[in-house]
């Protein structure tokens, strides 16, 4: 519950209005030491409610009677000063008439005489792109010597974009006291000189990524590419020597098929499909729980509601036709905490079932084995794997943590961090 923080009246009103019922796992530890007076380093990953954990506290302490800049909020590019601004807007609208707490927006590309002109009274809360935030502070129109609280949001962001300078210069300017407040998803080792500047004993408030519920499977797709299907099967069962696999074929012909073909191969196999009386399948139930074998091909049907243990790695020896068996086939592996593979053989005519696999949320890893060897190949539906350059991961990242992502924004973008990036050098 918000009502434990004891915020002004119209912050809980705000908040009731947000539909904001209590506080996230971030808010819940920055709020108190932001209201104490701490230097917080906020660090959680991205949509966990980093903005409201430093907004609230600072407009509960933002004293309405004294008419100077309190606050400075930084942000590595316009779109995202513009959006803090607008949660700011959305809380101090319900400011009573006795407490009004002005806020102002400075960013680059907007008219910079009309922002000095309008700055003939100081907001208490300012916010900004750390560029034209100095530049009004050296214009003598923006007086942050005043302010004792100092927001970098986005931290790793303005270090890659090469903002720090712009903030350590506004900083500078800030009273000796300055109260900082820098939140990030990371926090480079290269930022921790910077930190170190101006705070002596930030409380750091990290909230870990919560563990994902099902261990992860990784799920790896190798093309066929007109090889003998049994073979390449066999190749990939020795590299894995795997403490058990489950290998997943579509019919009971087809199960035999392979089973004994791996068999004159030499391996250790069992089998379970649906022509097994109960006796036999009884018998290969124990053999499998006795680890007998390290390999087993299955049915679906044979394998559906046994409960086998261990299984490290399952294969996938075709697609099933019904891609809900994908799920349950690869679902035999990764259990109990214990990170599982599932690898599928495929051919061309398999690409509209994998298209609906990712849909569901599967990602693949494309790999081949040749000649003895893992090989990793380009994304398997043709997208190349390359690295992203760094302008271009940074735009993919900014993009991401912005709500509204207009069109041709990401152009935009990358054309300005490009810019950016030649003035620094
Ligand atoms: P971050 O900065 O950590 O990436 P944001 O501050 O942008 O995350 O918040 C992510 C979303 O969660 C926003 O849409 C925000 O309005 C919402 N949010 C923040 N705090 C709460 C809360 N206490 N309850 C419900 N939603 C919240
Ligand atoms: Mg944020």
């Amino acid at each position: 519950m918000f009502e434990r923080f004891s915020f002004h009246p119209f912050i809980i009103e705000a908040l009731h209005h947000l539909k904001f019922h209590k506080p996230t796992p971030i808010q819940e530890r920055v709020i108190p030491a932001v209201l104490r007076g701490e230097s917080v380093i906020g660090q959680s990953q991205t949509g966990t409610g980093k903005t409201h954990a430093y907004l609230l506290p600072i407009i509960e302490r933002i004293d309405p009677h004294v008419e100077e800049v309190q606050a400075v909020i930084t942000a590595p590019t316009r779109e995202l000063a513009t959006q803090i601004y607008h949660e700011v807007l959305k809380i101090t609208k319900f400011c009573p008439n006795d407490h009004r707490i002005t806020a102002r927006c400075f960013v680059g590309g907007t008219d910079k005489l009309r922002s000095i002109e309008k700055l003939k009274t100081q907001p208490h809360i300012v916010i900004g792109t750390p560029g034209r935030v100095y530049d009004l502070v050296r214009e003598q129109a923006l007086f942050v010597h005043t302010a004792r609280m100092l927001v970098i949001d986005e931290a790793d962001v303005m270090l890659d974009m090469g903002f720090i300078t712009d903030v350590d210069q506004v900083a500078g300017r800030m009273p000796e006291d300055l109260q900082m407040l820098v939140f990030s998803a990371t926090i480079p080792e290269k930022l921790k000189p910077f930190l170190k500047k101006y705070m002596e004993h930030p409380t750091h408030i990290h909230i870990a990524p919560k563990q994902v519920a099902a261990p992860a499977i990784q799920h790896i797709l190798i093309p066929l590419r007109h090889r003998d299907r049994l073979q390449l099967l066999h190749d990939i069962l020795v590299s894995y020597n795997p403490y058990l696999a489950i290998v997943f074929v579509n019919t009971r012909k087809t199960a035999d098929e392979v089973a004994n073909g791996l068999i004159e191969k030499g391996l250790k196999v069992g089998v379970l499909h649906g022509d097994l009386t109960p006796r036999e399948r009884k018998k290969m139930m124990k053999a499998i729980r006795d680890l007998q074998f390290q390999y087993i091909v299955a049915t679906d049907l044979a394998a559906r509601g046994i409960d086998i243990e261990g299984v490290s790695h399952v294969i996938n020896y075709e697609l099933p036709a019904d891609l809900d068996f994908y799920v349950h086939r690869t679902g035999r592996t990764g259990r109990a905490g214990y990170a599982g593979m599932a690898t599928t053989i495929y051919e061309p005519s398999d690409q509209h079932a994998l298209v609906k696999l990712e849909k569901k949320g599967i990602h693949f890893l494309h790999r081949d084995f040749r000649h003895g060897e893992w090989i990793e190949l380009d994304a398997w539906n043709g997208r190349k794997k390359e690295k992203k350059d760094e302008v271009e991961q940074l735009v993919e990242k900014i993009a991401k943590k912005q709500k509204k992502v207009k069109p041709g924004y990401k152009k935009k973008l990358r054309e300005q961090l490009k810019k950016q990036r030649a003035k620094k050098k």
